[in-house]
């Protein structure tokens, strides 16, 4: 086995010769003839001249060994229903969507706008669009009308991919009259919609327009077409950021990069093996889904669980249920989940057979100490904590325990992954940090590795401006996180660089202040924003909710755990950190990816405009800190 520090080293230095080695875990039509042209940056194009098809190396190419293991496990707890598809018989569903999107007008290079709850089908429009060529863009289920009608404008899709509804608690969404109100929103018109019909709610059909999946699927039934072989900088799919710290940005990937880049990482990474069973718990709206549900599982010939439903019901044991029911040996999900699964029965975690798994990987924001020993000696399994974002399409700080086993550090995501060129900049002045536990930004040398986005949808121009022109006089790809990195490499995210607060001159990150109170044996989860103060510039506040409230009868006992929380601030941090305020609340505010909105927040607490909250979950949670701010 290679050493971690020598396989990153030379990824970066012998760039070329590295990606070339990793190109070959895919099949390609045509072999690269050019591994990466950098000679516009920021622009980087993988694998120029090469061809393959992401549906080929996802299904196809297993099939002469794999035909009837299973590959995707559909499972909902909302339906009641389970079922597995084969290699053999995913490659015929795909087949058969392919067929039909074909026959609705779709073609090479096309928009297919997949706006659907965790069904089989989804997944089966993914890969079909992969398949001829189209591209994707999944719009979370969740979304309504307004985000979904800008999300239409911007992809102008000639096919959008929908179902009449999704459920969530065992409570029915329909989606067509969203859908509906979202095209007559949108300037751009689909030339059809092609509907799922789970028969969970009725649905009016467009003539001329709307058509079902069943009468397609039996035009289609027996279908064969072929995968359209692409260049490897073929756009793959557009996805959308989570729209925490502003308008989301629609990133666009393409498709040889992103098909090595996660062969590379299963192996490298999640050490999936092929014919296992791989268990990714987010949802395909987010890139977690794209790279972990879809992709790359299949792309190792590993089995996928889509899960549909909620992680508590029928109780908080599901999920464990599953993983012993098919023997899963990977799973990912996020810290947000495991704080939801924190309020169950310990018990839950112990009941199942558990044996098969080896790792539970958790990314998508800052793990906190609490939940992360919680889980992992609920589990008596190894947590793997993972920091990346929808940019980079794989994680970018991790342990790569297949190249080289680690022990990971509790509050570090990792290190950088090879392929990263990380560096910690110092904002204003652009100058790079090398000691140990320095505070900066976290940046990237370019080029950005394989997987990662290519540009903003449609507008290179943003895609240079916001990225690469915000650290002064340098071209460098900006993460728009603050972090530090310890002495053997191990980087600690402090948070956003927009939650970075400077008290009377001291910079602290807001996630150093939240850490440190989540650690009150009754606060469950916190949010800490800066505030603008005439005195200190800015003073930190927070918003705490409280495990168990019985003991929170008046003010004064609010008082008293308000008093109990800014020492444990002045104890670890320091007076500086110290809440001007701490108040307790029922609920935060969070994007539907479970992110939380602190810029909206400290816009409350401001009196200002929070901005373009379309990706909120639930207002309601920001009208209670409105109250009582
Ligand atoms: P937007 O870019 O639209 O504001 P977003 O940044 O939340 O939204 P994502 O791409 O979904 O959109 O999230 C990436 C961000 O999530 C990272 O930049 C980081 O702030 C946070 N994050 C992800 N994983 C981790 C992790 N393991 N630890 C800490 N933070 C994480
Ligand atoms: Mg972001």
């Amino acid at each position: 086995m290679p050493n971690y520090q020598e396989f990153h080293r030379r990824s970066i230095e012998d760039r070329d010769g590295f990606w070339a080695e990793q190109a070959r875990r895919i099949e390609w039509q045509t072999p690269p003839q050019r591994i990466c042209n950098y000679d516009q940056p920021p622009f980087a194009r993988w694998f120029e001249g090469g061809t393959t098809n992401l549906c080929h190396n996802a299904i196809d190419r297993h099939l002469k060994d794999r035909a009837d293991q299973p590959a995707l496990i559909a499972v909902s707890t909302e339906t009641d229903s389970e079922r597995t598809y084969s290699y053999a018989q995913l490659h015929s569903q795909v087949q058969c969507m392919a067929a039909a999107l074909l026959d609705l007008g779709v073609r090479k290079g096309d928009r297919v706008l997949v706006y659907m709850p965790m069904i089989a089908e989804a997944s089966f429009a993914m890969l079909a669009c992969a398949r001829i060529g189209a591209i994707h863009s999944v719009v979370f289920g969740g979304f309504a009308s307004v985000s979904l009608a800008s999300r239409i404008e911007d992809a102008s899709p000639t096919v959008i991919v929908s179902a009449d509804a999704g459920s969530r608690g065992g409570k029915v969404v329909p989606y067509k009259h969203l859908l509906d109100e979202a095209i007559a929103l949108s300037s751009h018109k689909p030339q059809a919609v092609l509907m799922v019909d789970r028969q969970l709610a009725p649905m009016a059909l467009t003539a001329g327009r709307d058509h079902t999946w069943a009468s397609l699927q039996q035009k289609h039934q027996n279908a064969v077409v072929p995968c359209e072989w692409v260049d490897a900088t073929h756009p793959s799919y557009t996805l959308y950021t989570s729209g925490t710290t502003g308008k989301p940005k629609g990133v666009q990937r393409d498709t040889g990069g992103y098909a090595v880049a996660l062969a590379a990482s299963m192996e490298t990474i999640f050490c999936g093996k092929p014919g296992e069973t791989y268990f990714c718990t987010s949802d395909i709206g987010w890139v977690v889904g794209h790279s972990y549900i879809i992709y790359g599982p299949l792309l190792a010939g590993m089995a996928t669980i889509l899960y549909e439903g909620l992680p508590i019901r029928p109780d908080g044991g599901i999920w464990w249920s599953l993983v012993e029911k098919y023997q899963v040996t990977v799973m990912f999900s996020a810290p947000t989940a495991i704080r939801v699964l924190k309020k169950q029965d310990p018990a839950l975690l112990t009941r199942y057979d558990l044996s098969s798994l080896r790792t539970l990987f958790l990314a998508g924001e800052p793990l906190d100490e609490p939940t992360a020993t919680w889980i992992s000696q609920g589990l008596g399994k190894a947590i793997i904590d993972n920091y990346w974002q929808t940019e980079s399409g794989w994680p970018i700080l991790t342990i790569a325990n297949g190249v080289e086993k680690a022990a990971s550090k509790f509050g570090s995501p990792g290190v950088a992954m090879y392929g990263y060129d990380a560096k910690l900049l110092d904002e204003s002045t652009g100058q790079e940090l090398l000691g140990a536990d320095q505070k900066g930004v976290l940046t990237i040398e370019g080029p950005l590795p394989p997987g990662c986005m290519q540009t903003v949808w449609k507008d290179d121009a943003r895609f240079v401006k916001t990225y690469w022109e915000s650290i002064p006089g340098k071209l460098v790809y900006n993460t728009f996180d603050w972090a530090t990195r310890d002495k053997d490499g191990y980087y600690f995210i402090l948070g956003r660089t927009d939650d970075v607060i400077n008290v009377a001159g001291h910079r602290l990150g807001t996630r150093e202040i939240e850490e440190c109170i989540a650690g009150h044996p009754n606060i469950s989860e916190v949010a800490v924003v800066g505030v603008a103060d005439n005195l200190k510039g800015q003073v930190a506040m927070a918003f705490a909710i409280v495990k168990d409230t019985s003991g929170l009868v008046d003010d004064a006992s609010r008082f008293a755990l308000e008093g109990e929380v800014m020492k444990l601030v002045d104890q670890s941090i320091g007076a500086i950190g110290r809440p001007a305020r701490v108040r307790f609340v029922t609920l935060l505010p969070k994007t539907r990816s479970g992110k939380l909105l602190r810029r909206a927040i400290q816009a409350v607490c401001e009196g200002r405009d929070p901005g373009d909250l379309t990706t909120m979950e639930d207002p309601s949670a920001l009208q209670q800190i409105k109250d009582m701010v």
